[in-house]
């Protein structure tokens, strides 16, 4: 049988108010709305979240930047050069937050094994007391802590959005029980990311970073994907594989300068998904991050989650047929730093 999929769906709420031509605008609700009916269509179960506590966001943030984002309720605020709020935001950071924590709990849980959350804002470049690139709570680092607290003993963390996930990685960086692993466009935004970065104290190790340079294809991925990011996922052996799941990398991105089709983002759910199923049960939940083309996000969420929905199959990544050396210097780069703690 195959996994059941879960979507927990904050976007139709997640309305900011953001200056003309910024990339979180409205429109992107009723995309997630479409790609919710036709998941729902194909057997997923729709979930409306619940807001995260108190408890569950000071694992990973300061008190005082909780009472800073929720002064914020009722007002439109800049908090950083991309960070605004509406009126609306706190609550809606709160669903997002608790989106990720309900995946959790609920692949955890046994039924359905996949989950995949649908939330706005996203997290990753959140940081433990600060907001940052449309990120007020680190949603996936939420999701983590909250797995840690609940006797998963190993927790993997996939970020394969186009920007290196700063506030995870700081999140985790002294913690060798939470594996973060990041493909991402460097140099880029936020500028952190680079293959020397692998952790520090006991976590030396459990940081990789995969720098990739501007204009790197399927090829590329599957080549990063291939000869570290499965190989240190097996070794690990995780409890629970999180993704950020950002679809900024994809070739049709505004923001992003990555080349992805369509089905890289299937191939690498897929990856990820096998060994989710030999380590841990096929335990997997998806939080969205970036993703700025709205026909290209709608159509790689589709493609993850038919990925999710169906059965495992050995996974066939698309060829686009670009020469490119991106993905094999970045893993010269990082198997180099990492040689020390893992076997490549
Ligand atoms: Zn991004």
């Amino acid at each position: 049988m195959g996994m059941a999929l879960l979507l927990i769906h904050t976007d139709r709420f997640a309305e900011h108010q953001t200056p003309p031509g910024h990339p979180e605008r409205p429109e992107r609700a009723e995309v997630m709305d479409v790609v919710a009916d036709r998941c729902r269509v194909r057997g997923a179960e729709i979930v409306a979240p619940r807001a995260a506590t108190r408890e569950q966001l000071l694992r990973v943030h300061e008190s005082d930047y909780l009472r800073r984002i929720s002064e914020t309720t009722g007002r439109a605020v800049k908090l950083d050069p991309d960070t605004y709020t509406s009126p609306e935001s706190h609550e809606i950071a709160l669903l997002a937050a608790g989106a990720a924590v309900d995946a959790v709990e609920r692949v955890m849980s046994g039924s359905p094994h996949a989950a995949l959350a649908l939330a706005r804002p996203p997290g990753h470049h959140a940081e433990r007391d600060r907001a940052m690139g449309f990120c007020l709570f680190n949603n996936i680092a939420v999701a983590a802590a909250h797995a840690r607290a609940n006797g998963i003993a190993k927790v993997a963390i996939v970020d394969y959005d186009v920007h290196h996930g700063n506030g995870t990685q700081h999140l985790f960086e002294s913690d060798p029980s939470v594996l973060y692993v990041s493909t991402h466009q460097f140099p880029y935004y936020p500028g952190t990311g680079a293959a020397g970065e692998v952790g520090l104290g006991a976590g030396r190790g459990f940081t990789v970073n995969l720098p990739l340079e501007v204009g790197a294809v399927d090829e590329d991925y599957q080549t990063v994907f291939s000869a570290v990011v499965l190989p240190v996922l097996r070794q690990f052996k995780p409890g629970l594989v999180l993704v950020s799941a950002g679809f900024d990398a994809h070739e049709r991105d505004p923001l992003g300068g990555m080349r992805l089709s369509t089905g890289a983002f299937a191939a690498m759910t897929m990856d990820l998904r096998t060994v989710a199923e030999e380590c841990c049960d096929g335990r997997i939940a998806l939080i969205t991050e970036g993703g700025y083309d709205l026909h290209a996000l709608a159509a790689s969420l589709e493609a993850v989650a038919d990925m999710l929905n169906g059965p495992v199959d050995p996974t066939s990544w698309p060829v686009s047929g670009i020469a490119s050396d991106r993905g094999s210097a970045a893993v010269k780069a990082t198997t180099r730093a990492l040689a020390p703690f893992w076997r490549f």
